[in-house]
């Protein structure tokens, strides 16, 4: 990336996407699916999945699981959509089970897409998408599937002609490892009929125009050029280089190292089932007395660490581990021998060394 800004007209510009899409459908798992690409965030990806394919006025079927699944659902309502929601408590996954007898109740087809989030980055919970689907076929429903993979895409299996996905979107800025900016999402052939014969009034998300224009690798507006280049790089890092599978495998091992601190602090994980634990995030709830802000801020000034702070309701009671990326061994125990330091100083029941004695225990075992 960090190199002079090409003219995107160009045909060294145009050989770019043609690399980028075969690498970023492995990704996402699909063979069929289509690849758009937006100068954006993950927010804007969500609103270019559902402008594209939904109707003004449009029922959605919504998850609130965490603050991302809920913000989901907003966005639709602030889109003009109509937002059925199905709220659990935070740190619960996607319950397919909910969703299968709601759309079982709604005999008229009334609901036109299902969203969820794969990878709930405010509680750590990672839902199982496959089970969405299975409970939407069960239904006997043809409601859409639109997922969120901001926090889990690139860093543990996404299979989205395997799970029957329709929209999933993500950002630049997690498991693709570059800075924020830029928004993917990949269409399968019922959501992209969708979005040519109907959608919603919209212009710079259009995915129409994205499309036409990629087939000879060029884009209808001046694209984030720089971060096309990046992108590339992260790819072929991720897909060639390490390979898919073992950069799964490797995010499962980080996750193991944090998870066995925590458990050897004392603490609780927000996710209520270890089997939904996400291995890119860890949400923790603070010991008694303790405020996230607090954690956060001594972590920061003593140690130059970052953590994530509590989302929403989970603010002041729940502090965010994230691992997910470029990271290794060395750096998880870092941050477990960071967080520790400060749980300890600020008179947590903490032993020192403990955490980072289970993460080191469970790196040389596994
Ligand atoms: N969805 C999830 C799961 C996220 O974690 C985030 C951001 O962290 C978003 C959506 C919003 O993405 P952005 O902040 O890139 O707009």
């Amino acid at each position: 990336m960090d190199r002079a800004v090409v003219d995107h007209r160009s045909d060294e510009f145009a050989q770019l996407l043609p690399r980028i899409a075969p690498l970023l459908k492995q990704v996402f798992g699909t063979k069929d699916g289509h690849i758009v690409v937006f100068s954006g965030s993950g927010t804007g990806a969500w609103e270019s999945a559902m402008v594209n394919t939904l109707k003004q006025g449009d029922c959605v079927l919504s998850v609130a699981n965490g603050h991302f699944g809920a913000g989901f659902g907003l966005s639709g309502r602030r889109l003009g959509f109509e937002v059925q929601e199905i709220v659990v408590p935070w740190g619960a996954e996607v319950p397919a089970d909910l969703i299968e007898d709601r759309l079982k109740a709604d005999k008229n087809g009334v609901i036109k897409a299902v969203l969820v989030v794969h990878n709930e980055t405010s509680t750590g919970v990672t839902s199982d998408i496959g089970a969405v689907r299975r409970a939407m076929d069960a239904a006997g429903h043809d409601a859409l599937l639109i997922v969120d993979a901001v926090s889990s895409l690139a860093s543990m299996p996404f299979e989205f002609d395997e799970w029957g996905v329709d929209v999933a979107l993500c950002g630049s800025q997690k498991g693709l490892m570059l800075p924020p900016g830029q928004a993917y999402l990949c269409a399968s052939a019922r959501a992209l009929e969708a979005s040519k014969t109907g959608g919603s009034p919209r212009n710079y998300f259009e995915w129409g125009n994205q499309l036409r224009e990629n087939i000879t690798g060029k884009f209808p507006y001046t694209p984030n050029t720089l971060m096309l280049f990046g992108l590339r790089e992260a790819l072929i890092m991720l897909v060639e280089e390490e390979g898919l599978d073992n950069v799964y495998a490797r995010h499962r091992r980080m996750a193991g190292g944090v998870w066995a601190a925590v458990e050897a602090w004392g603490l609780k994980f927000m996710c209520q089932k270890p089997r939904f634990r996400s291995t890119t995030v860890t949400t923790v709830m603070t010991p008694e007395g303790i405020k996230g802000a607090d954690l956060l801020a001594r972590t920061r000034n003593r140690f130059n660490l970052v953590l994530g702070t509590g989302i929403g309701d989970s603010a002041a009671k729940a502090f965010r581990m994230g691992h997910l990326g470029a990271l290794n061994e060395l750096e998880v125990i870092g941050m477990v021998a960071g967080v520790e330091m400060a749980l300890h100083e600020m008179g947590a029941p903490v032993k020192l060394g403990s955490g980072v004695a289970a993460a080191e225990e469970h790196f040389s075992a596994s």
